[in-house]
């Protein structure tokens, strides 16, 4: 069957270099595994089926892995992996693209990688493709996958859409709570969840580097997020932390003197975000949400959107250790209150810290 290309191609030892290296790093493996990695890379070349679905989504996720600089997304997609199937992406379009998903998904063995959340309401007819509902479709493709890789917020979690009346799902769970649609469809096969909005390209390559050189996925958190990318708290490791913990909040935000501040009571839910934008950064490392004066929307998390929402509004208070709140409302701007009651720089986030700790938590409201 041929391929889909998008344009002539071709990678070279040194780019191969490049793309192992890098997913090391990410990783955090080993440089030991270099070697392995480049020869499974190269041995790999071109070969590895992917088929890429899009359900409810924005194609902000294509937009953005396409965007990727280093390496290049279409380094990627065609010289490494043989993609297959994209509707953004591949240049066929109609019968013939369909045909092409059809003869993929009856050779088997591919990896599945899903954008967009899944509609299940009515049958799921409130997104359907060639005729076909796309929960049909994503059943069908992940029966015969090697590996299924949700992406993005919607197809993990169900994000956006979960919000809205379609009843949306992410591929195994909705919100925090799993449900069981793709269980016995999906047969164990390995699920890695790469959810923010959008999906961030980085993430995306070092586990497809990493499930080509080892056959395996990397350690998996209980949302089945790598915690490699999603083993850290934004919180605990946010530039504007001093100014959290001296109680200096932007409240306005044309006051020139608050530039800088923590975006808190702007509505920040980095507390609650697990995840490693604050050092991984977005646009090719160039900067991200709070370093670019927005609040972060804990978008890496299950209860986005629904229970993070409104972006700018504070939804949860900061627990104090030992239990209590802080006080917000009576510590903004006075430093010396803050050190009254005790915050300083070891206050704790209370909601979710059982979550950190391995337990599952329900899908809630503050
Ligand atoms: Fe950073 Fe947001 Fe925490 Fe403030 S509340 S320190 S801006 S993560």
């Amino acid at each position: 069957m041929e391929e889909l290309s998008l344009h002539s191609h071709q990678l070279n030892r040194r780019d191969f270099l490049k793309i192992a290296g890098m997913s090391l790093a990410l990783l955090g493996l080993s440089k030991a595994f270099m070697p392995q990695m480049v020869k499974a890379l190269e041995k790999q070349a071109g070969k590895p089926a992917v088929i890429w679905l899009e359900g409810q989504d924005c194609a902000g996720c294509t937009e953005s892995f396409l965007n990727s600089l280093e390496p290049t997304a279409v380094s990627i997609l065609l010289d490494t992996i043989s993609l297959r199937y994209h509707e953004t992406a591949m240049a066929a379009s109609g019968y013939l693209a369909e045909e092409a998903l059809e003869q993929t998904i009856e050779e088997g063995g591919y990896i599945l990688v899903i954008e967009g959340a899944i509609p299940m309401g009515a049958d799921g007819l409130y997104c359907t493709i060639g005729g076909k509902t796309f929960r049909d479709i994503v059943g069908e493709a992940a029966s015969k996958a090697a590996v299924i890789v949700p992406v993005g917020s919607c197809a993990t979690y169900g994000g956006i859409p979960r919000s809205g009346p379609t009843d949306s799902v992410g591929f195994q769970f909705r919100g925090t709570q799993k449900h069981h649609y793709y269980d016995a469809i999906a047969g164990g096969k390995p699920v890695i969840n790469l959810p923010t909005c959008p999906l961030h390209p980085e993430r995306l390559v070092a586990v497809l580097v990493h499930y080509l050189t080892f056959g395996t996925v990397p350690p998996l958190d209980q949302f089945n997020r790598p915690l490699a990318f999603y083993g850290t708290l934004q919180h605990d490791n946010c530039e504007r932390r001093g100014h959290f913990d001296a109680g200096r909040f932007i409240t306005d935000w044309g006051d020139p003197n608050q530039i800088g501040w923590c975006l808190y009571l702007k509505g920040c839910k980095g507390p609650w975000a697990y995840q490693d934008c604050w050092k991984r950064k977005w646009n090719n490392r160039v900067n991200y949400c709070i370093q670019a004066n927005a609040p972060c929307t804990a978008c890496s998390e299950p209860e986005f959107f629904e229970s993070f929402s409104p972006v700018y509004e504070r939804r949860f208070d900061v627990g104090l250790p030992g239990g209590g709140k802080v006080e917000i409302d009576k510590i903004m701007g006075t430093v010396a209150a803050v050190t009254a009651v005790g915050t300083g720089a070891n206050l704790l986030i209370d909601r979710h810290m059982e979550k950190k700790n391995g337990e599952k938590t329900g899908d809630k409201e503050a």
